[in-house]
């Protein structure tokens, strides 16, 4: 157990043998302290003052999170290694390819001297002379991008991007490593059906400053646009079109990528620097409950949420937050839609099936809550649910319109109808 920072929302940190960390208040630290075979929980219950029915509740909290060892056993067993693959939350299945724990040692001695408070204005200036180059390029030799997509160039734009992606996240991991920490897992996820890299870098919430843990969450990105920004220096140079095609090609990827990365709303790095800097762990979570208690109270009755700005606040970024998931996971699928339909029936079969399994999920569990309710708050929870669908209905369509171009019925008539159709022929 280590203390928490002076000024943190949380007391103290409980490090546990598989590198995962929990944050616990200072009470709750006392009981987990007291848990080590010397005493029953009635005993500890007269001595501390605390009900006996809260130890034992807190009891069942840790040993369900794995954190208590059972006295009784013989040897306590030996920390297990990292699991290959781990479902981390909806959404994110990861893949462990490496332990890059002995390779950061090795690079942390080389880059602390590099680390500076003047590289932060440093990046600026070479982004800045990197748009100046791209604007120059583009204005005076107008490059035909199309040539940076045949398939040479692609390839090798492939092999350029997953690279820098690489690095982007050796940066997360020399960050930590600089601060002391250490990285067991790297390696390949799918987040949001969005093939993607992770590092671990949970080593750093055991960081006192809020500062560190920022400098880690963004270390990642200013590595990949300081690469970025290198390369663009090359526009200076007289090239081929083929060249310039392919660095401004290479140069917008990461700029997309790195604008989709600070996101806020699903558990990228931008989302990381804000809770880094509140030091607020949990935040989306606490933000999507706080959205819920808006929809809860005309549904179900009960306490009306507190509406001070700062509760708005919460409550809207937790709305945006419960959007983003899926329409992420429905985003990824719409842009698979086209290429698995041309690959035929199984293809077009599968697609179809994990678009419904998108929609199956938040279905089943609501139709479990409606089943658990009274008759009387369960016509109430559909009325509201039902005005809230058809005012989003309404939304859509006057957004959107009705006619031809509308993407509601172009997702009917392009999208559904042909993969329904392909799945059959
Ligand atoms: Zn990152």
């Amino acid at each position: 157990m280590q203390p928490g920072p002076e000024d943190a929302d949380h007391d103290l940190v409980v490090v546990e043998d598989d590198g995962r960390y929990l944050r616990v208040s200072r009470p709750q630290a006392r009981v987990l302290g007291a848990l080590d075979g010397s005493c029953t929980i009635d005993e500890f219950s007269d001595r501390s003052g605390l009900p006996a029915e809260s130890v034992r509740g807190l009891v069942a909290q840790f040993s369900a999170l794995g954190v208590l060892v059972d006295a009784e056993a013989e040897e306590p067993p030996p920390p297990p290694p990292p699991k290959r693959l781990r479902f981390k939350e909806a959404g994110r299945l990861e893949f462990r390819v490496v332990d890059p724990d002995a390779l950061i040692r090795r690079i942390v001695p080389f880059v602390r001297p590099l680390v500076h408070p003047v590289l932060i204005p440093l990046i600026g200036i070479l982004l800045a002379l990197s748009v100046l180059a791209a604007g120059v390029v583009i204005a005076r030799d107008e490059p035909d991008i199309g040539l940076a997509f045949r398939p040479i160039p692609m390839v090798l734009l492939t092999v350029a991007m997953i690279g820098t992606v690489v690095l982007h996240e050796l940066g997360h991991a020399v960050a930590v490593g600089l601060g002391g920490g250490r990285v067991r897992r790297m390696g390949v996820m799918v987040y949001y059906l969005i093939p993607a890299m992770f590092c671990d870098t949970s080593d750093s919430w055991r960081f006192p400053a809020r500062s560190q843990r920022v400098m880690v969450a963004a270390a990642g990105l200013a590595v990949q646009l300081t690469l970025t920004g290198l390369v663009c220096q090359l526009l200076w140079l007289p090239l081929s079109p083929e060249l310039q095609a392919f660095i401004i090609v290479y140069a917008g990827a990461n700029v997309g990528l790195s604008i989709y990365n600070l996101l806020p709303l699903v558990k990228l790095d931008g989302y990381w620097m804000i809770v880094s800097g509140l030091d607020r762990s949990g935040l989306r979570e606490r933000a999507i409950e706080a959205a819920g208690s808006w929809w809860r109270w005309p549904a179900l009755g009960g306490e009306r949420p507190r509406a001070t700005p700062a509760e708005v606040g919460l409550a809207l970024f937790g709305l945006a937050c419960a959007i983003a998931g899926p329409a992420l996971i429905l985003y990824a699928l719409w842009r698979y839609g086209d290429f698995l339909i041309d690959l035929g029936r199984i293809a077009a079969a599968l697609w179809l099936l994990a678009l419904m399994f998108a929609f199956w999920k938040p279905a089943v569990s609501a139709g479990r809550g409606l089943a658990g309710m009274a008759w009387a708050q369960r016509t109430r929870v559909l009325l509201v649910a039902g005005t809230a669908v058809v005012l989003v209905l309404a939304v859509l369509v006057v957004v959107d319109g009705t006619g031809e171009d509308s993407l509601l019925v172009s997702a009917w008539t392009d999208r559904l109808l042909p993969a329904w159709r392909a799945s059959w022929s």
